[in-house]
């Protein structure tokens, strides 16, 4: 992947290196001036600066692994990919905990027992969600700037007894600079104390203008713990997904995102990743960040094994030489040797822009920013 210093993205941005540090600081991340950051990262950091990013030669364009854009006729609609977000305590882990049990497919074939990173509910109404279910370390970390992309729509959890708080701020930002709709949950409307109109009202004054103050953001008043409203959060979220038109083709090699990974005792590495397009089967070739393999099992998140995953499906990989980090992408290839060859390339290029010869390949950075 590429890479830069926050030293010379300071630079670039005609910003203090000290801002930058704060910035990160900040964000719970403790970097200094001569650290190496990705180009997620990197153009986070430059859009929170206020800066127009564009992105140049992306590594896998190069090594030609993007293949073919996908004929029209061929895309399908997919499920929304749904991330919560929101302040500490606000209730986004008892909102997931609550939302898993939306799901109808829990009485056919189990419910949803394993915690890979992602969970899929189907609807009463036949709809399908992903919600993403990323442990929520510093929000503002590689993973989760690329995390941000693998997002169709964020939910912001607000707690009616505590209305907006930093974090609160933080997620409206993030999810505005990933250009990604937020739909906002006022959490714990069960409580004697809560003050939802005072939660839509603060929410103005951070640019998000729901529906009933004359916007176009969804809001609905929910509770996590009695589970009231969890069916109006669903509705709305089914709602947003068709007006984005989420579409893939689901009939091609398949590419994605890797959320999570582990070395497992038994199982030897195992990655969770979220399909992006095509279907990923049993027996694929896989390249995942610099690691490859060929895919043994799929396992979801009822711990059940399937032969294939589709757009927007979570699901564990076991196969894998090693375990790839969360946000790397991974893709299908044709062979063995493709896929060797790949990782060496990519393998090659790491030990590059770490090494004394990274100016070079930062050189390769210098349209990072117009
Ligand atoms: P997170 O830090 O955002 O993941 O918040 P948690 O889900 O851990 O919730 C923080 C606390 O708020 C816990 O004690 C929850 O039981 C409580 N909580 C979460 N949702 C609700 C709710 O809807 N009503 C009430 N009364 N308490 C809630
Ligand atoms: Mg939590």
């Amino acid at each position: 992947p590429e890479t830069i210093t926050l030293q010379d993205l300071a630079q670039r941005m005609n910003e203090r290196v000290a801002d930058v540090v704060k910035f990160m600081i900040q964000q719970g991340e403790m970097l200094r001036g001569n650290d190496i950051i990705d180009a997620d990262t990197a153009e986070l950091i430059a859009e929170e600066f206020g800066h127009t990013v564009k992105r140049v030669a992306e590594s896998d364009v190069e090594i030609g692994l993007e293949g073919e854009d996908d004929d029209p006729k061929d895309l399908k609609s997919r499920p929304p990919i749904v991330t919560i977000m929101g302040h500490v305590d606000h209730g986004k882990t008892s909102l997931l905990d609550a939302l898993r049990k939306t799901d109808v497919v829990a009485g056919e074939a189990g419910g949803i027992t394993q915690h890979i990173g992602a969970y899929q509910v189907k609807l009463k109404s036949g709809d399908r969600i992903t919600f993403l279910d990323t442990p929520g370390h510093a929000a503002f970390t590689a993973m989760r700037a690329r995390g941000a992309t693998a997002t169709d729509i964020a939910i912001l959890v607000v707690a009616a007894d505590d209305s907006v708080m930093p974090q609160t701020i933080e997620s409206i930002n993030h999810a505005k600079a990933a250009g990604v709709p937020i739909i906002v949950a006022v959490n714990k409307t069960d409580l004697p104390d809560s003050n939802a109109d005072k939660v839509l009202t603060d929410l103005l004054q951070h640019d998000v203008q729901v529906e009933s103050m004359g916007g176009e953001t969804q809001a609905v008043k929910v509770s996590a713990l009695t589970g009231q409203g969890l069916d109006e959060l669903t509705d709305a979220i089914t709602l947003q997904a068709e007006l984005l038109e989420l579409k893939a083709n689901p009939s091609r090699h398949a590419d994605g995102v890797v959320i999570e990974s582990q070395l497992d005792k038994g199982r030897g590495p195992v990655a969770t990743v979220l399909v992006k397009r095509g279907t990923l089967e049993r027996g694929d070739i896989v390249v995942a960040g610099s690691q490859w393999g060929k895919v043994r099992a799929l396992v979801d998140e009822r711990g059940q094994q399937l032969k294939g995953a589709g757009p927007a499906q979570p699901v564990e990989v076991l196969g894998l030489d090693g375990a790839p980090d969360p946000g790397d992408s991974f893709v299908v290839v044709d062979t063995e040797a493709r896929a060797r060859e790949v990782t060496e390339y990519r393998i090659r290029s790491k030990r590059q822009v770490s090494g004394k010869a990274g100016a070079a390949a930062r050189a390769s950075l210098d349209q990072l920013l117009s």
